[in-house]
């Protein structure tokens, strides 16, 4: 099968690599869409290295091809689905305890990561989650990064009608500004980017603020009654998005540090302001097969509507380009389509 191998950094060849195997226990997918999200960027960069020679990819969807015969479930050759490239192991302590998104093996040697630039993929039953027919292929693509969300803001514990700060209105930002939205928030969102903050503004953000030219805690303390908000998600690493998200807290508000860091990033918080407000900070990290199975819902239920993030589709012809673009502030999503 044809793929997108990653050689090393910068260097991206389409190559014919051998067809994935199937067993007994698998199901063969043919692969039609792959969001190119961060993680992909920064193995394209270099910043982040699993192993080189990778097929990268993991917001994958496409359409079953072979069923294993002793694949237990309800599939059908030709149904469309969504996959969760994460591999869990379903056996240790993090799995056994509904916490499959911390598993500790998911990375360990001979698991199959990623793969999602690739033409086949052969995953396991639970790996594969079908779509509804009224979700297009592309939308699909936005599963994965549809969970994450939805896992990050499980975190939370929102309330109906609560307050809540998005730091940042990139494509997960965005995500998150609809998957609060649905769980009953009121939402503001930050970003120094104005296309960005059009988009959040049509998806349904309270306010859209830029903080290069606003303060985001001034305006939300003037909009709360000066109580701030009750819960806050900081979906960009830089260090002035966490300062701004801690700073527009509430007294017992709660904050997820949803982005990762490429550099270790000490928390710019006096602990006895944490102690005295009763402030919760915690962090999130990927999505379990529950999250995966309520992002189909929301997007299939037209409650989560990803369409306006899909900002450029390039296939394996341009495919260099298509990471390019994904690296620049004015996409939102870029999608491998094939
Ligand atoms: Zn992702
Ligand atoms: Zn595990």
């Amino acid at each position: 099968m044809k793929a997108a191998v990653l050689i090393e950094p910068k260097r991206i060849e389409i190559q014919d690599v051998p067809d994935p195997t199937m067993t007994e226990t698998r199901v063969l997918v043919r692969i039609r869409n792959c969001g190119i999200c961060t993680l992909e960027q920064r193995l394209y960069s270099g910043d982040l290295k699993i192993v080189y020679p990778i097929i990268p990819g993991h917001e994958a969807s496409g359409e079953i091809v072979e069923i294993g015969p002793r694949v237990i479930g309800d599939f059908k050759p030709g149904m469309h689905v969504a996959l969760d490239l994460i591999t869990r192991c379903g056996q240790c302590y993090f799995c056994r305890t509904g916490r499959s998104n911390l598993c500790s093996n998911r990375f360990k040697p001979g698991q199959q990561v990623l793969g999602g630039f690739g033409e086949y993929i052969a995953v396991r039953g639970r790996q594969v989650h079908p779509v509804p027919a009224n979700m297009t292929l592309r939308e699909a693509a936005f599963v994965e990064p549809v969970a994450c969300c939805i896992r990050s803001l499980k975190k939370l514990q929102l309330e109906l009608g609560e307050n809540v700060l998005i730091v940042g209105a990139g494509p997960m930002g965005i995500l998150h500004l609809q998957v609060a939205r649905a769980m009953g928030a009121r939402v503001f969102i930050s970003d120094p980017n104005k296309k960005r903050l059009e988009v959040a503004k049509t998806l349904g953000a309270f306010a859209g603020i830029d903080p290069s030219i606003d303060d985001p805690e001034e305006i939300i303390r003037a909009e709360t009654g000066g109580i701030g908000v009750d819960a806050c998600v900081v979906t960009s690493p830089a260090q002035a998005a966490l300062r701004s998200g801690i700073a527009s807290l509430a007294k017992a508000g709660r904050l997820n540090i949803y982005t990762s860091y490429m550099e270790e990033m000490p928390l710019p918080m006096d602990a006895n302001v944490m102690h005295r407000n009763e402030s919760l900070i915690t962090g999130s990290e990927g999505r379990t097969e529950f999250d995966f199975h309520q992002a189909v819902k929301l997007i299939g239920y037209g409650m989560v509507d990803v369409k306006p993030l899909v900002s450029k589709v390039v296939g394996y012809e341009n495919i260099g380009e298509g990471i390019e673009a994904a690296m620049c502030q004015d996409t939102l999503r870029v999608l491998l389509e094939q």
